[in-house]
C-alpha cells in the first residue's frame, strides 16, 4: 500500500473494504461501528378542509388507486374507481384454486393447487422499513407472519461455479468462509502495519478485534479454520456425539466459483433477511380495501378515452364483460394506469405530456409456482424457507415457501427471472414452463420431479392491463419525463408505482397516491 497517499476517513476505508471482503462483511462492520442504513417511515398526509361536493374519478384499483380512494373519500371526495378487471389490487394479485389467468395470446390457465396453497405471482415480501405499506396492514388488521427472505441454510447451485460447479452448497458455508478468508486478509494487512497511515492505532486495535470475532480467526495466528455457524460434517446429539466439525471451503475455490453473482441481487435495498407476508396471500390487502370501498369501485370498467372540458373530465369506459359502453364525469381524475397501458388509450393530453408516458420501459417479468405433493426441502434437507440461488440460465432463484410448515404439500417457486430470460420463457406454453423449472430444480433436488403435481405461471409483460412488471427508469428519462409526469395535465393526476423511487414495490404505489392526493386537494381547495 502506498504510505505516502492521504488518509482514508473510516466511512472510505470500509467501502474500499468491501471490495476485497464483500458486503456481507461491509455491512456488519459499519453496523458495528453504527453507520447502518437509516429507516423510513410514513403515514398519508394530514390534509385539512374537506372535499365535499367534488367528485374525483380514480382510473385503476391497484394499491394506488385504491390508496387514493380510501383516504380522499375520509376527505369526503366522492371517488368512483373504474377498474378493469373483475377484483381489486391490480398487479397485486394472488393464485390459488380457481384463479384464471390468459395471457395475451395465450391459453387461460386455472390454478389447481390444493386448498390453503398459493403464489404470490406478483408481489410477495413486504420490506420492514416499507412503513407505507405496513401502515394498511396494520390499519386493517391484516395479519402477516415472517417471510424468510433470506436463509443460510438454503443451497447455493452453480452451473459455472469453477471448482465448486455442481456442489450444493449451503448459503452458511459459503457466508463463513468468506468471511472468515477476507477477515483473515485484513487482519494479517492491519497486523503487518500496511494501514498505519489510515488507521489510528486504536482503530487498528478495535478493527482486529472486530475481525477475529467476524471470521471466527485465532487470534495468535489470525487463521480461519471454519466455524460451527458453517454447519458440522456430523451434527452433534445426545451422549457421546459431540459433532464433527466440517472443513472450510478452501479461499481460492471461492474465489475462482465467482459466487459473488448469486448474491448480489439479493443483497439490494431492501432486501432484508426477514420481511413479512400476509397470512394466506398479498391479495389479502387489497381485498381489505376493496371491503371498506365497496360500491365506490366499478369492476369490469375498461377506460377507452379521456377527455377534459368545461372544468370537468370525463371518462369513456366499456364494461369489459358484456361489451357495452359508458361514460362518467367528475371535477378531477386521477389515473393510477401503468403507463404501459395508459399509453395506448385515447387521451387530449399534450404532444409533451404523451411523449413523457411513453418515455418509460417496463420489465419483462415471470414467475412459475409449483405445487409439491411432498416437502422435501423441509423433511430431506431441513431447509425452512429462503431462496435457492443459482446461476442456471432462467432460474435465477428457487424459493421455498414461509408458510403452511411442516404440512403435506407446498408450493415452490420454482424461477423468478427478468429481462431476455422473461421473455424467452415467456414463449413457451404453460405445460412447457413447467417443464423448463423441472428440469432445473431436479438438478438440485433428487425429489423435484418425482413429487410434482400442477403449475401456475405468469409472464407479466403479456398480462392484459398491465404489459410488464415495473416501471424502468433511464436516467434521461427521469430527467426529462418524469417531472412532467408528476405535475399532471390540468384536472388530470397521475400517481402508481411508476412515480416513485420505490419502483416493482407495493411502497411505491402507495407513497406515491399519497403525493398525489395531496397535490389533488390543493387544486381542489385553490
Ligand atoms: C413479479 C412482481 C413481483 C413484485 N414483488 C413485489 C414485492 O415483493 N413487494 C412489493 O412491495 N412489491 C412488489 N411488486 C410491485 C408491486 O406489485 C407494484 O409496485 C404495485 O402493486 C403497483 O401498484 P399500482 O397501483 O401502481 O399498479 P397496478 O397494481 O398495476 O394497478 C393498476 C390498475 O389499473 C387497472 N387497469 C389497467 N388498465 C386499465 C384500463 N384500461 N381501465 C381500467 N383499469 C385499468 C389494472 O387492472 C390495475 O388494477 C412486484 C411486482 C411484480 C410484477
Amino acid at each position: 500500500m502506498n504510505r505516502s497517499k492521504p488518509s482514508l476517513t473510516r466511512r472510505q476505508f470500509l467501502y474500499r473494504a468491501a471490495a476485497v471482503g464483500g458486503s456481507a462483511l461491509l455491512l456488519n462492520t459499519m453496523n458495528a461501528w453504527g453507520m447502518g442504513i437509516a429507516s423510513r417511515a410514513s403515514a398519508p398526509p394530514a390534509l385539512g378542509g374537506s372535499g365535499k361536493g367534488k367528485k374525483v374519478v380514480i382510473l385503476g384499483a391497484g394499491l394506488a388507486g385504491l390508496t387514493a380512494a380510501y383516504e380522499l373519500g375520509k376527505l369526503g371526495y366522492q371517488c368512483e374507481v373504474l377498474e378493469a378487471r373483475g377484483f381489486a389490487g391490480g398487479r397485486c394479485q394472488t393464485a390459488r384454486k380457481g384463479f384464471r389467468l390468459q395471457e395475451l395470446g395465450g391459453e387461460e390457465q386455472v390454478c389447481r393447487y390444493d386448498e390453503g396453497h398459493y403464489l404470490n405471482h406478483g408481489p410477495w415480501r413486504i420490506p420492514l422499513d416499507h412503513q407505507s405499506t405496513l401502515y394498511y396492514t396494520r390499519l386493517f388488521n391484516v395479519p402477516l407472519e415472517v417471510m424468510v427472505n433470506d436463509n443460510d441454510h438454503a443451497y447455493v447451485y452453480l452451473e459455472d461455479g469453477g471448482p465448486l460447479s455442481r456442489r450444493r452448497l449451503r448459503g452458511a458455508e459459503i457466508k463463513a468462509d468468506m468471511r472468515g478468508h477476507v477477515a483473515e486478509l485484513l487482519a494479517k494487512t492491519v497486523r503487518g502495519r500496511q494501514l498505519d497511515t489510515q488507521l489510528s492505532a486504536d482503530d487498528q486495535a478495535m478493527l482486529l478485534d472486530y475481525l477475529a470475532h467476524e471470521g471466527a480467526l485465532s487470534t495468535s495466528d489470525l487463521k480461519y479454520r471454519g466455524r460451527n455457524g458453517r454447519g458440522y460434517a456430523v451434527n452433534p446429539g445426545a451422549g457421546l456425539k459431540p459433532g464433527t466439525p466440517s472443513d472450510p471451503l478452501a479461499f481460492n475455490e471461492l474465489l475462482a466459483s465467482k459466487v459473488g453473482k448469486v448474491y448480489s441481487a439479493v443483497q439490494e435495498f431492501p432486501m432484508h433477511a426477514t420481511m413479512f407476508q400476509p397470512v394466506g396471500g398479498m391479495d389479502q390487502i387489497p381485498r381489505a380495501f376493496a371491503r371498506r370501498l365497496g360500491k365506490a369501485v366499478r369492476y369490469h370498467a375498461e377506460v377507452q378515452r379521456i377527455r377534459q372540458a368545461g372544468g370537468k373530465v370525463t371518462v369513456d369506459y366499456k364494461d369489459s364483460a358484456s361489451g357495452r359502453l359508458s361514460s362518467t364525469s367528475a371535477d378531477y381524475c386521477l389515473c393510477t394506469l401503468p403507463l404501459s397501458v395508459l399509453r395506448t388509450i385515447d387521451t387530449d393530453f399534450s404532444n409533451a405530456f404523451k411523449d413523457a408516458v411513453k418515455a418509460v420501459s417496463y420489465a419483462p417479468v415471470g414467475k412459475i409456482g409449483l405445487q409439491m405433493g411432498r416437502r422435501f426441502w423441509e423433511e430431506d434437507d431441513n431447509i425452512y424457507g429462503g431462496h435457492v440461488l443459482t446461476d442456471m440460465k432462467g432460474i435465477n432463484v428457487i424459493s421455498l415457501p414461509s408458510g403452511n410448515w411442516q404440512q403435506k404439500k407446498g408450493v415452490v417457486l420454482g424461477y423468478y427471472h427478468y429481462a431476455l430470460d422473461a421473455i424467452e420463457a415467456s414463449a413457451l406454453n404453460p405445460a412447457e414452463r413447467a417443464e423448463f423449472a423441472l428440469a432445473a430444480g431436479q438438478k438440485i433436488f433428487p425429489a423435484y420431479r418425482s413429487t410434482y403435481e400442477n403449475a401456475f405461471s405468469v409472464a407479466w409483460h403479456r398480462v392484459q392491463y398491465n404489459l410488464g412488471g415495473w416501471a424502468e427508469w433511464s436516467e434521461a428519462a427521469r430527467e426529462r419525463a418524469y417531472p412532467l409526469l408528476l405535475e399532471g395535465q390540468d384536472r388530470v393526476l397521475l400517481a402508481g408505482e411508476h412515480l416513485s423511487y420505490l419502483t416493482g414495490w407495493q411502497a411505491g404505489a402507495i407513497e406515491s397516491a399519497w403525493q398525489q392526493i395531496e397535490q389533488l386537494h390543493k387544486r381542489a381547495s385553490a
